[in-house]
């Protein structure tokens, strides 16, 4: 396919990319996105995500909040993807600058990628919200209803929830990143929760290379557009390390 030897190589020329990407990423580690067919989005539950994942939500009811939070969004077991291993490989290989994600589930550095910046947190860090105690994501699933802390304060994941405002140190250390880019490589994600998708607009080199499924806002920009599997594309573009 022409497309994926342009994305081959694209990233053989490349010195400074950085990865741009969202649930989609780990879709194919069976991690459902929020919006794609399967995805959270369409399952019956009472309220749509971005409703129970809020911060006024969990406040007002943490025991649903913990219900689906605990059954949809703290998934264990998953591993990281071709995709996953992709980026870790280039990263080891010296030409990527870093990975800036939406996802919350860890998996990118399960695969070995450090410089992974998580513009919404990750559920594998919660903390008291009283005292500020640090628990796990084991802690939270091993407990029913909304978990407490020893000190009876209500502890909550370290993700940024609807509502909430993103981390500046983090958003400061991305815009820088897609600043220095080469090579920008956007991928799974929808582009349609901000600011975080905003972020892209931040990239001043010439080709941006745009891996979905389904159409983003950003298509027009791509100087090349693959419209499938990440897994796949990433898969067979980046060679794998020894
Ligand atoms: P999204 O659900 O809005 O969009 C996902 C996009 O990925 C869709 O456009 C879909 O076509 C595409 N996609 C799905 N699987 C793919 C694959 N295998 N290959 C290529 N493309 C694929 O996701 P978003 O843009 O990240 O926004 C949703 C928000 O939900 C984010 O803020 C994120 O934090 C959160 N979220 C995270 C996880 C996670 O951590 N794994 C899972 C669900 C939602």
């Amino acid at each position: 396919m022409e497309e994926m030897k342009r994305l081959k190589a694209l990233l053989a020329d490349s010195r400074r990319i950085v990865f741009f990407g969202g649930a989609g990423v780990s879709t194919e580690s069976g991690i459902p996105d929020f919006r794609s067919v399967d995805g959270l989005y369409r399952a019956r539950w009472k309220y749509p995500p971005e409703t129970i994942l809020s911060h006024e939500f969990l406040i007002e009811r943490p025991e649903d909040f913990y219900e689906f939070y605990r059954e949809k969004i703290l998934v264990f077991g998953a591993r990281p993807n071709r995709a996953h291993l992709a980026l870790a490989e280039l990263e080891r290989q010296g030409k990527l600058l870093a990975v800036v994600t939406q996802n919350i589930d860890g998996l990118h550095q399960a695969a070995g990628s450090r410089r992974v910046l998580e513009l919404h947190g990750c559920t594998r860090r919660n903390y008291c919200m009283a005292c500020g105690r640090e628990y796990s994501a084991e802690d939270i699933l091993a407990c029913a209803g909304a978990p407490r802390c020893a000190c009876g304060g209500m502890i909550r994941p370290d993700v940024v929830l609807y509502g909430e405002g993103l981390d500046g140190r983090v958003v400061k250390e991305a815009v820088g990143a897609i600043r220095r880019a080469d090579l920008l490589v956007v991928g799974g994600t929808s582009l349609a929760v901000y600011p975080a998708a905003g972020l892209i607009d931040y990239y001043a080199g010439g080709e941006l290379a745009l891996i979905n499924r389904d159409p983003t806002p950003a298509d027009g920009r791509a100087t090349l557009l693959i419209r499938g599997s990440i897994g796949e594309a990433l898969g067979e573009c980046v060679e794998p390390g020894r």
